[in-house]
């Protein structure tokens, strides 16, 4: 049976696309992201036990060679997460179609759609494209919150089913692309062509981060990009944020209303004209 490794599920989002949306965050990422908000989601879990004794709740045990996870005496205070080394979470759990669609469907009368994260959700797109056949029968829309890096052009029934894509380009700059998050931005910048092709690209997003990135060659590149495919694709440009950040291997800052400001007008000139400040 296809299971898929859920880090967790949102039941309501009013950020992860258009309208109330449940969010499928899933476990495992191919990029490794300097300024990763998620650090947890990044790698599957090698049951190395180290966080197990972080648990006060005894909601954590090793069971032979696993640690397994007992969501009834968990507190959801997530000091697991901070002790473990490995970027990684003792609570993602392989679920069938069949239990995705259970939690989806507790909650289709409060949603517009549903919206799959990560970690890097397009790693398990066999997964996503069983739920997403289900969860349309729902009358629900289904979105994908994507790193861009898996060609989707070769995923064409998951292409087909899932109505649109949000993608992050984190950098335009290849080499500043790698630095940032240890690979290349070719297959992205392919993905968003590709995706735009077909009426799919929802959203393109640029995270801002001071006196790390090249932020205002990145925002002119990126809208001119856009506004060459499509001018009223939603370009989100964000403000770094400190929080949930691994401290220790990014050193930056929140930018300026100033600086935002700044860029907002750039893609504005370059022709974007649907562009949100976050
Ligand atoms: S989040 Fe749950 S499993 Fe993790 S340490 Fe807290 S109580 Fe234990
Ligand atoms: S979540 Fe992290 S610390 Fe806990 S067993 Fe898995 S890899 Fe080890």
């Amino acid at each position: 049976m296809c299971k898929g490794l859920v880090n967790r599920i949102l039941p309501f989002s009013s950020v992860d696309g258009p309208g109330n949306r449940s969010v499928i965050f899933m476990q495992g990422c191919n990029f490794n992201c300097l300024y990763c908000h998620n650090p947890e989601t990044i790698n599957i879990c090698n049951n190395c036990g180290a966080c197990v004794k972080s648990c006060k709740y005894e909601s954590l045990s090793n069971e032979g060679k696993e640690v397994v996870w007992d969501v009834k005496n968990c507190k959801h205070c997530d000091m697991c997460l901070k002790s473990c080394p490995n970027d990684s979470n003792p609570k993602s759990v392989y679920m069938s179609v069949d239990e995705a669609y259970e939690q989806i469907d507790k909650v289709k009368s409060f949603i517009s759609g549903i919206t799959v994260s990560g970690g890097e959700c397009t790693l398990q797109h066999e997964f996503l494209t069983k739920l997403f056949v289900e969860v349309k029968k729902l009358g629900l829309t289904c979105y994908v919150d994507t790193n861009g890096s898996i060609p989707l052009k070769d995923k064409n029934e998951f292409v087909d089913i899932m109505d649109m894509g949000m993608i992050d380009l984190k950098s335009y700059d290849e080499d500043e692309h790698k630095m940032l998050t240890g690979m290349s931005n070719k297959n992205v910048i392919e993905n968003i062509k590709y995706l735009a092709s077909i009426d799919k690209l929802y959203e393109v997003r640029t995270v801002i981060v001071p006196d790390v990135l090249n932020n205002h060659y990145n925002v002119d590149q990126i809208s001119k990009l856009i506004a060459s495919l499509n001018s009223n694709i939603r370009y989100k440009i964000i403000r770094y944020r400190n929080h949930g950040v691994r401290k220790d291997i990014i050193n930056s800052y929140t930018p300026s209303d100033d600086t935002m400001n700044e860029l907002h007008e750039i893609a504005s000139n370059n022709g974007c004209e649907n562009i949100i400040l976050v």
